[in-house]
């Protein structure tokens, strides 16, 4: 049996990230630039203006007050999209709207509030400074300049900002496919009709959401008997894929098959128990440079051992540097007792007063008991070495849902 940290230290250890794929921009939110990118084009690509109004020589109404109005000659509007025909020169105006190309002879802009428009003419009575409301050619960004680098998370700001130097696709960490597999002869599909002694395969559901929420791909293979034949054959059909996720079957019992199965396939096993609770059962294996993970049966051991190894090590093959979920510290509500060297994660909530965030138990910690596990907005972490946690302690919280807690300190 090894520690927590030794198992996640041994995985992520033997994980590398994947080849890059080119895709479109709009599919690239939310991965991993595989590429330092350069822009192509400048950003303005021409100087234009920042504001409605005129645009004029700074020189002819340096002296423009409220007092002493200067009266310059309106030649044309130029709206945006457009470019002017005309130049501006000595005594002249050119009527101009946001974003539209500074007109040729033109030096700054001068907002529409400040002016009166009579007949042909603007009158302006007050300005803002020589150059005012100049957008610069390339005041944004300079062609050739790298605007995103190798292993930025893609954020929408940035898709449009590919968008705004003309990329269309990138290229990204490619995402894995993940081999879902469930075994045991109690387990029914979905649409089954219920039968004595069988229950619905919620395993695969669960897994397959939490892979498509870590943005790798799940594959689902379905239901596998406890027959060693039967599941190396499944096993076997499952090394095509990036990364392979089974569940059950891996504890002490007589059924439990999938490590011998996992060897008759060619997987190098690991280790395939871990010091912690839920799911001490947890194997993980390797072939070639395929990883396995063989997740204990009960639901919510199969879920939290997925979001401690397995998702690490997926967001690894799609190029994250950040691999972990987030930890806070908490004020523990009630006392919780727990047996010595295991590391456990208990279900909970939160409550946050006054900026303190207090924590509590979700319910039964039952390791199937997937009610709790739903209910639960983040997993308390005690350490193998304790044996009682005293009420008003602090503890750290890995969270596994922020939103609401996030609302409450920005006070919505
Ligand atoms: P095992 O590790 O195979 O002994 O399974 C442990 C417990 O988890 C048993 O109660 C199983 O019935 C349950 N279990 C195993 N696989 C699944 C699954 N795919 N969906 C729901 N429960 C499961
Ligand atoms: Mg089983």
């Amino acid at each position: 049996m090894i520690s927590v940290h030794a198992a996640v230290e041994t995985i992520l250890s033997q994980i590398s990230p994947l080849s890059g794929e080119e895709v479109p921009i709009l599919q690239a939110t939310g991965r991993v630039l595989f590429e330092d990118l350069r822009a192509r084009r400048s950003v303005p690509p021409f100087a234009n203006s920042a504001m409605d109004g005129y645009s004029v020589r700074w020189r002819d109404v340096a002296q423009a007050s409220a007092a002493n109005p200067v009266t310059l000659q309106v030649l044309e509007t130029v709206p945006a999209g457009y470019v002017a025909k005309r130049r501006v020169g000595e005594g002249s105006a050119i009527k101009i709207m946001t974003g539209a190309p500074l007109p040729r002879g033109a030096d700054t802009v001068v907002r529409v509030e400040y002016t009166e428009s009579v007949g042909d003419h603007v009158r302006i009575s007050r300005v803002d400074g020589s150059g005012s409301h100049i957008r610069e050619a390339g005041e944004d960004i300079r062609r050739g300049q790298t605007i995103l680098e190798k292993g930025k998370v893609l954020t929408p700001a940035d898709i449009g900002l590919m968008a705004s130097v003309g990329k269309g696709r990138v290229r990204v960490y490619r995402r894995p496919a993940v081999g879902v597999i469930s075994t045991g002869d109690e387990l029914l599909e979905i649409d089954e009709r219920p039968r004595p002694g069988k229950i619905v395969n919620s395993n695969s559901y669960t897994l397959a959401a939490a892979i498509r929420e870590s943005g790798a791909t799940p594959v689902p293979l379905g239901i596998v008997r406890d027959k060693r034949k039967s599941l190396a054959s499944v096993f076997k059909r499952a090394l095509r894929y990036d990364a392979v996720i089974t569940s059950g079957g891996i504890s002490m019992g007589d059924y439990d098959l999938v490590k011998e199965a996992l060897g008759d396939v060619g997987v190098q096993m690991q280790f395939w128990q871990v010091a912690q609770k839920p799911g001490h059962p947890m194997a993980f294996g390797r072939i070639s440079r395929k990883p396995i993970f063989g997740l204990p049966g009960n639901p919510v051991s199969s879920a939290v051992s997925f979001l401690l190894y397995a998702r690490p090590a997926l967001l690894k093959m799609m190029g994250h540097r950040n691999l972990f979920l987030p930890v806070i510290q908490a004020t523990l509500e009630h006392e919780i007792k727990k047996s010595r060297g295991v590391k456990e994660f208990i279900r909970c909530r939160l409550r946050n007063e006054e900026g303190q965030s207090f924590v509590s138990s979700a319910g039964a910690q039952g390791a199937g008991v997937l009610r709790s596990l739903s209910l639960a907005q983040g997993l308390i972490v005690a350490s193998e070495e304790q044996t009682l946690l005293e009420k008003g302690c602090r503890v750290p919280v890995i969270l596994l849902g922020q939103q609401d807690l996030l609302k409450e300190e920005m006070g919505f």
